[in-house]
């Protein structure tokens, strides 16, 4: 069942609201700092069918995802402990992120259950209290490793979403942010209640009655997800036993680098200490007359001395990037030279060739999306960096797309037509990105495009020493490019 994340509440349940929300208590923790603590040792334990969880991995193997350990947000109340993950698995639905919640009391009974929110709105971070935006729907299952539990309550679990409406004057946004450790004012703590019915407990034996009586439920919810009265108690009249325990209490926990991206470029500085003298050396090379071109691919380790290859230059001064290479691209790097393609001078920003090349290396699955780099280097003293968010927009970009096409291949020409569209207002028109045009007004028309073509991508402005790199991205709301350093 599917209900929106909404807060409703009744004057007259204010008051009692306010005394609940004082007495829940939330921090941060990370799962090795949480290994000291007994009480979620013996949670964690309760969750591994043969051994005791005391590793990460054991999730991986026994539910088929993993647990992301650095992040972890530990709600008290009242006796209860809830300990919300984010989890990942092997193949990742954009769509949705999902977490675990380990819901154990001061006896020690333990329950587990996923949680997966689906945005109807992108992800943004928060300003305020180190957290971000959140709306959207939420879908929750059991996980039924206690078979008693699964027995007893079965299908229907209540679930209490802590959300915060506080905000800075100033800053742009309504939507309320996930709760966090640093939201300690009670009044604009908010909590959204959720009953989530799921036939996965239950098994064969709920029967196909059950299961229709279910589903039609989950229908009329759905039709009006922005109804606002997904409060508390709602669902608990149609929910056989969903009411007999208190609900379970948790506040999304989500890697906001899926977003900002800035970590993956980090990361990848910190594996190979040698890349970025590479990258400086490389960015040294635009006034020769041709692009210049440097990669590194997965089978590149932390110890691998040269990481570090050489793109060849083709016969149009171009670099020539293999499109069949032997291990998937993490990195690329390339130089816009002086001369450019037709000794004019050259683009101060990523061509439009360069992001197709990227969209068919994709296709063809030769690049490692989440931890891929690609950076430009240009004769205008430019230095950019790209990192992809969404693996299918960029994919979808180039279309059709290089030797891809079978004879009697029947094209979507609206879509043709549309990213050529874009394109041509994006690079040929006179006050488009070309040879001789401004690079700070480049950069905008290249924000437009990415936004217009839905890359899918975020876009990075690099120092000289590589060191600091600085998000780019428009403000809806006057166009302007704002930069938004990354702060590792
Ligand atoms: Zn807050
Ligand atoms: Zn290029």
């Amino acid at each position: 069942m599917l209900l929106a994340l909404f807060s409703c509440e009744l004057e007259e349940e204010v008051l009692q609201k306010n005394n609940y929300r004082e007495n829940i208590k939330i921090r941060n923790s990370t799962f090795d700092a949480l290994l000291n603590e007994q009480h979620f040792v013996n949670a964690i334990s309760k969750l591994s069918k043969s051994k005791p969880a005391q590793s990460k991995t054991v999730m991986e193997a026994e539910y088929g995802f993993t647990i992301l350990p650095d992040q972890v947000k530990v709600l008290e109340h009242k006796g209860k402990t809830f300990y919300t993950f984010q989890i990942k698995r092997e193949v990742q639905n954009p769509d949705y992120f999902e977490n675990l919640v380990i819901d154990t009391d001061s006896i020690g009974q333990t329950d587990a259950y996923l949680f997966k929110y689906l945005p109807t709105e992108p992800l943004a971070p928060s300003e305020e209290h180190d957290s971000f935006h959140f709306k959207g729907a939420v879908h929750i299952t059991p996980i039924t490793y206690n078979i008693a539990i699964a027995e007893k309550e079965l299908h229907c679990v209540t679930a209490t979403v802590m959300m915060c409406d506080q905000s800075w004057s100033g800053s742009g946004s309504t939507t309320p942010h996930v709760a966090t450790q640093y939201c300690n004012n009670p009044n604009h703590l908010t909590e959204v209640t959720t009953t989530t019915c799921d036939m996965t407990a239950g098994g064969g034996s709920m029967g196909a009655g059950a299961g229709g009586w279910f589903g039609a439920n989950q229908g009329s919810q759905g039709s009006d997800p922005g109804g606002g009265h997904a409060g508390a108690g709602n669902g608990s009249g149609t929910a056989p036993g969903s009411n007999t325990n208190p609900p379970v209490l948790t506040a999304p926990v989500f890697d906001l680098d899926q977003i900002t991206k800035c970590k993956t470029i980090s990361k990848q500085m910190a594996k190979f200490p040698g890349l970025k003298q590479s990258l400086i050396d490389l960015a040294a090379t635009t006034s020769d007359s041709h692009e210049n071109g440097i990669f590194i691919d997965k089978s590149a380790t932390a110890e691998t001395p040269d990481p570090v290859q050489t793109v060849p230059v083709g016969s149009g001064g171009t670099i020539d990037i293999n499109l069949n290479p032997p291990s998937k691209y993490t990195m690329i790097a390339h130089t816009h030279d002086i001369s450019g393609t037709d000794g004019t001078g050259t683009f101060s920003i990523f061509s439009s060739d360069d992001m197709a090349t990227i969209s068919n290396l994709i296709q063809l699955g030769k690049i490692d999306t989440g931890d891929f780099v690609f950076y430009v280097f240009t004769a205008d003293g430019t230095r950019y960096a790209i990192t992809i968010n969404c693996t299918s927009c960029l994919e979808a970009f180039c279309y059709p797309c290089n030797e891809n096409l079978a004879i009697g291949t029947v094209l979507d020409m609206p879509r043709v037509l549309q990213i050529n569209a874009l394109i041509d207002q994006t690079y040929n028109k006179a006050d488009g990105i070309h040879s001789q045009s401004d690079p700070v007004n480049d950069k905008k028309k290249f924000l437009e495009f990415i936004k217009e073509a839905n890359l899918g991508i975020s876009l990075f402005e690099v120092d000289e020493t590589l060191t600091a790199f600085e998000k780019l991205e428009l403000d809806p709301k006057t166009k302007n490019v704002i930069k938004k350093p990354c702060s590792n």
